[in-house]
């Protein structure tokens, strides 16, 4: 293709390569300056109990604030941070930093709130990471019950060691949800052997409800499989009205989306808690 196009848009192209890989160490090299100089914060999205109408839990999403760069998205910096191992330290500054914040949200009397964490592949393989989950529960003093991790399909591939370490999770008193449910390639045999407590449709099969009838399709019959197996399921990505309606009609347990709150910083989360308190429990 590039030889077809002559040699002056080869280069050009070559030349874009290197912008590219240019741009990547860049990222790389202030990334690893961020946690040391602040840049990183935890946002956190309200999940609604479709039932009671309240907010039972909030997922903690990572941001990353560069002074001259701006806000860099998680899509972007998480994958090269899996990639040169950034992600050890950051994804336990995440389990720390959510850990006191679950401690904040008792103090404020939000006590029946649950924190869910994102793990990533390397960070859930690491050796040691069962012992660093325990410390951080044992240092901040939370109350593990109320701590969820969300783990994806793809750290399911290898079965044996996935289920080992979730049983050792589970042993410490931490829930596990499955993220992006239902776009991942793996076998659903997973699901009878992984001691797993929530599933969280993909945000692509609830956008186009109630449009897509296929989509309506595949989200009741999700939800249908994960209370068969004694699952409860999260809908992610409701941004509207009709999409919410449906969910309740469908036997959906919970909900996160623009529908019901963007991710808020931990301030803006204890006004909005506080606000609405018809969405809140006693
Ligand atoms: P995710 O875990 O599936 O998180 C949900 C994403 O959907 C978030 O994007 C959230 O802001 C976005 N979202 C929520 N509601 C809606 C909606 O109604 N419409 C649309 N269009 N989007 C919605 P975000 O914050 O950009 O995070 C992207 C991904 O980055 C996350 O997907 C997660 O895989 C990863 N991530 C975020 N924080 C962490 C972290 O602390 N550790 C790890 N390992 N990964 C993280
Ligand atoms: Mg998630
Ligand atoms: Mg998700
Ligand atoms: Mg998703």
């Amino acid at each position: 293709q590039a030889k077809k196009d002559g040699r002056n848009t080869f280069r050009f192209y070559d030349l874009n390569m290197d912008k590219q890989q240019e741009e990547q160490l860049m990222l790389e090299n202030e990334l690893r300056k961020a946690l040391d100089k602040n840049e990183l914060s935890l946002y956190y999205q309200p999940i609604i109990d479709l039932q009671s109408s309240k907010v039972i839990s909030v997922e903690a999403l990572l941001r990353w604030k560069h002074p001259s760069m701006g806000m860099i998205s998680p899509a972007k910096f998480i994958p090269i941070a899996e990639e040169n191992g950034l992600i050890l330290p950051i994804g336990q500054w995440v389990i720390e930093s959510a850990c006191r914040h679950l401690r904040t949200l008792d103090l404020k009397g939000f006590t029946f709130i649950d924190i869910a964490v994102n793990l990533s592949i390397r960070q859930f393989y690491q050796t040691n990471f069962v012992s660093i989950v325990a410390n951080i529960i044992r240092e901040t003093g939370i109350n593990p019950t109320r701590l969820h991790f969300e783990i994806t399909e793809s750290m399911t591939a290898d079965v044996q060691l996935t289920t080992s370490i979730l049983n050792e999770l589970k042993t410490l008193g931490v829930s596990i949800s499955i993220d992006d449910f239902g776009i991942g390639y793996s076998s659903l045999s997973y699901l009878r052997s992984f001691p797993i407590n929530i599933l969280k449709i993909d945000r692509s099969f609830i956008k186009n409800i109630p449009q897509n009838k296929e989509d309506q399709d595949i989200a009741t019959m999700i939800i249908f499989m994960a209370h068969k197996l004694g699952l409860k399921v999260i809908a992610e990505g409701a941004e509207t009205s009709e999409q919410a309606k449906f969910l309740v009609e469908n036997g959906c347990d919970m909900a996160q989306g623009y529908y019901f709150s963007y991710p808020l910083n931990m301030k803006e989360l204890l006004s909005y808690l506080g606000e609405n308190a018809s969405l809140i429990g006693d």
